[in-house]
């Protein structure tokens, strides 16, 4: 990221301050923070002015904000809040911004009690998001290097699955793999769950063994340079019956339709709806207990959402996930994903592993 970018992001906040009368809008959530700053400590307050910024953190951090960041830092002594309030009292601010879903009830507290005379606090719900769901080219560039590293990582392990591995050793393969190939961590806890198990569309892996006749589900995601990749595929230890065979062609034609659907300015619910019309197709929609998808970027799960209720239109340079999935007790479950970048006429389909169910003989 330049830090030209970091700046320019700065400043369409502070010239947005006006319009949403505010004197100041004060950051505390970390990928906030980071996205307009990048500061990516865990303790830090950044206030954005018209005319400056101020990034508040603690001495834990005194050389890390000045090698991370171009924004104006103060080191607090003690708490954070008592150095924001001693600006925003200098400053004479008196209409403050803050993020309501992001900040603890004590945070909140703690500022409001010992604000000076006249000034207040005013709840600014998903600003900074909204700017976050459009990716730069440089922020799209790392999203891409995360949906490789987390390819490359899952071809790395899954040459080693064989009956009787168990699902948390695999995942901790697959883990292993993403960090020896550059990222930080993963972007979630990575799902393994074989047979019955795989029904639980968020399961934690266990150390119960693969088994024949398995069903596996994999959803894994790395961070890497600080962005998010996302990606479901599915495995059979053995011969797969007509009955998998048959939902997973259901599945893959219902992700493949979602992927058609996307582009700049068609509604996250009508790429929603793709999906669901295909599976209704095979007499699945109910097994079908989630949204389609979800944006993706500093952080795994971010706006938009592609849900059925969700009426926002998609626009150039959103990163998105596409992953439509079947669950049925029992029997288990099937979710294809991949990790998309929307363009003008579609998108731009970042996964390159393959869509074949991968058959372990
Ligand atoms: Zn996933
Ligand atoms: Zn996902």
């Amino acid at each position: 990221m330049t830090v030209n970018e970091f700046e320019s992001r700065r400043q369409t906040v502070a010239d947005g301050l006006a319009e949403r009368e505010l004197d100041a809008l004060l950051v505390s959530f970390s990928p906030n923070l980071r996205y307009l700053t990048g500061f990516t400590g865990s303790s830090g307050n950044l206030l954005v002015m018209p005319e400056k910024c101020i990034l508040f953190t603690d001495p834990r951090y005194q050389i890390q904000v000045a090698q991370e960041t171009t924004c104006q830092a103060r080191i607090a002594k003690g708490a954070l809040s008592v150095a924001v309030l001693a600006a925003i009292k200098r400053l004479r601010l008196k209409r403050i911004g803050y993020e309501p879903a992001r900040m603890t009830c004590d945070y909140f507290e703690s500022l409001k009690s010992h604000l000076p005379m006249r000034a207040t606090l005013k709840p600014v719900a998903g600003w900074i998001e909204e700017l976050r769901m459009v990716k730069s080219p440089d922020e799209v560039a790392r999203i891409r290097r995360s949906v490789e590293t987390n390819s490359r990582a899952f071809e790395l392990a899954v040459v080693g699955i064989r009956v009787g591995l168990k699902e948390q050793d695999l995942a901790a393969e697959l883990e292993y793999h993403m960090r020896r190939l550059g990222a930080e961590k993963p972007s979630f806890e990575t799902i393994v769950a074989g047979g019955a198990r795989s029904a639980l569309p968020h399961a934690q892996p266990t150390a119960a063994p693969l088994k024949a006749g398995d069903l596996v589900v994999v959803d894994m995601g790395a961070i890497q340079d600080g962005y998010c990749s996302d990606m479901t595929r599915m495995l059979f230890l053995g011969r797969p019956t007509p009955k998998v065979k048959r939902a997973y062609r259901a599945v893959l034609e219902a992700q493949l339709a979602a992927i058609d659907a996307v582009h700049a300015g068609a509604s996250t619910a009508r790429v929603d709806g793709a999906a669901r019309e295909v599976l209704k197709g095979y007499d699945l929609d109910k097994a079908f207990v989630h949204s389609t998808g979800h944006g993706l970027g500093l952080e795994i799960h971010e706006p938009p959402r592609i849900g059925k209720r969700d009426k926002r239109k998609l626009q150039t340079g959103m990163a998105i996930t596409i992953e439509p999935g079947v669950y049925v007790e029992g029997f288990g479950g099937i979710r294809i994903e991949d990790t998309v970048i929307v363009t003008e006429k579609g998108c731009e389909v970042l996964t390159q592993t393959s869509k074949d169910l991968r058959v372990i003989a």
